[in-house]
């Protein structure tokens, strides 16, 4: 891809189906930069070369006979370890699921395996997609690829440091409060948190049922269509899917949008911002300007308030869907010694499946929940999500994005937010658009230089549910604008 500073998914698959590169080629290339960068990066838990190799090899023996190839023909994707795959483990980085094998894969990795994609290992992540950082995994902290003295964000870390060091074509995600956007914004990638509704959650293994989505992690905002294509539509096994057909974003990404209204929430602008991160939202403005767009004002006033909402609701929906964990039905059983009753073995059990801070969501979600604190906590937080939803549907009435930081810093050092409130924080302009349910992409925008190394900043597009068309449309726009930025560096640790 021209603008792109690395060959991108699109790039890789239409070279594979003229036959310009091998699909074995390709993923051998991809598992051997793997091999050779993940005992640093520790992105992957488990890579499945044998299997990867024969797909490929399938994939290359349909081109040569002329046979026509799926979209997807050949290209490596790499899926995180909270989404289910026939292949391999399915741990969700966490010691409760260490050896577990799922029997099916999830709606979202059947459908990219349908279309031709071939699953080349499983990702690192936070345990159980909690954390910002990718520090607290059971496998040990995923490293950035810009500086492995850094984190990569979180808690889609490894899928995030696997594409931006090349270790696959693209990655899947998930996204309950920022998951796919900040890691992607620390490592100089594409993430999208599509609309809830849009990806089936079958397959997913469940953190907040009414946040999370499936998204893709990818080079280039045109990835980013094509995978979401692939993905999306309902799904007969999860009933809060949307009723619609898969999105056909490839086919219009490409095309400007004109008469283009791009808000800026004056909460987005703050001075607890790094300035680098600042001056890559006016810079990103000044080039949709350039482009014919109109920057207007916007004002989204419950935007801090979305931290404390989301930190009652995400915990208090964790604390549910954590239960089934018991060492009987699922997950990692503690050994009894005799005399010993059931209710030790759930305590020791939970105790030693879970870490620290999945422990602590638990615990504050159950207290969050309990008789007494429900109206207090829980009850009141949905009712400032509904606010939340209103703001954003009164700022979107006179814009048709929103532009601002995906995350207040660039990459930060392990340890540097050691403190839970402060990783809390974080977070700050990627909950809300899981509280109101509509879509966010984080892409490039630029670097800081921190301790002599160059890192990624990102800035992040939002639009109403169900406006993908238009999120991608203005986010393809600013991508060719920012290309020469962009292209002017890369990670230290690469293929
Ligand atoms: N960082 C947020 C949390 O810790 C978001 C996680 C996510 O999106 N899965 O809960």
């Amino acid at each position: 891809m021209q603008d792109s500073p690395t060959i991108d998914l699109t790039a890789i698959r239409d070279g594979i189906a003229s036959g310009a590169l091998g699909a074995e080629r390709t993923c051998a290339a991809m598992l051997d930069a793997a091999d050779r960068h993940n005992p640093l990066l520790n992105a992957y838990h488990e890579t499945f070369r044998e299997h990867a190799i024969a797909a490929a090899r399938k994939v290359d023996e349909d081109a040569r006979a002329g046979r026509p190839l799926p979209p997807l023909a050949g290209v490596p994707i790499a899926v995180k370890d909270n989404v289910a795959t026939r292949l391999g483990r399915t741990t969700c980085s966490s010691r409760m699921l260490e050896s577990y094998r799922s029997p099916f894969d999830a709606t979202a990795v059947e459908r990219l395996v349908a279309a031709g994609a071939i699953v080349v290992g499983k990702t690192n992540l936070d345990e159980f997609a909690m954390g910002s950082s990718g520090e607290h995994c059971k496998w040990g902290p995923v490293r950035n690829p810009w500086d492995p003295t850094r984190v990569p964000g979180g808690s889609s870390a490894g899928s995030a440091a696997a594409v931006a060091a090349g270790l696959c074509a693209a990655a899947i995600g998930s996204d309950t409060g920022g998951s796919i956007r900040q890691p992607a914004s620390f490592t100089g990638i594409v993430g999208l948190k599509p609309t809830y509704g849009r990806i089936s959650r079958w397959g997913l293994v469940a953190f907040g049922s009414s946040l999370d989505q499936i998204g893709p992690m990818t080079r280039s905002v045109r990835d980013a269509a094509l995978l979401l294509d692939a993905m999306s539509g309902v799904d007969e096994h999860d009933s809060t899917t949307a009723d619609l057909p898969p999105t056909a974003l490839a086919a219009t990404v490409e095309r400007p949008l004109e008469g283009l209204r791009v808000g800026i929430p004056r909460q987005y602008v703050s001075d607890a911002n790094d300035p680098e991160v600042n001056a890559a939202v006016q810079a990103a403005a000044d080039a949709y300007r350039a482009m014919g767009a109109t920057i207007v004002d916007a004002d989204l006033p419950l935007t801090d308030v979305g931290i404390s909402t989301y930190y009652v609701i995400a915990p208090a929906e964790a604390s549910s869907n954590l239960a089934r964990y018991d060492g009987i039905r699922y997950g990692h059983r503690a050994q009894l010694k005799p005399g010993e009753d059931l209710f030790t073995l759930y305590a020791r059990s939970r105790s030693e499946g879970f870490g620290p801070e999945v422990q602590r969501r638990i615990m504050l979600g159950t207290y969050m929940l309990s008789s007494g604190y429900y109206d207090a906590y829980y009850k009141r937080a949905l009712q400032v999500r509904r606010r939340i939803k209103e703001e954003f549907d009164r700022a979107f009435a006179s814009c048709d994005v929103l532009l601002g930081p995906t995350a207040p810093t660039p990459a930060f050092g392990f340890g540097a937010n050691a403190d839970p409130l402060a990783m809390y924080l974080c977070d700050v302009y990627t909950v809300n658009t899981n509280i109101a349910g509509i879509c966010g992409i984080s892409l490039p925008a630029g670097t800081a230089v921190r301790d002599g190394k160059r890192l990624p900043v990102g800035i992040q597009l939002q639009a109403n549910a169900f406006e993908e068309e238009r999120l991608f449309r203005a986010a393809r726009m600013l991508e060719r604008a920012l290309a020469p930025v962009n292209a002017a560096h890369a990670p230290v640790v690469r293929a």
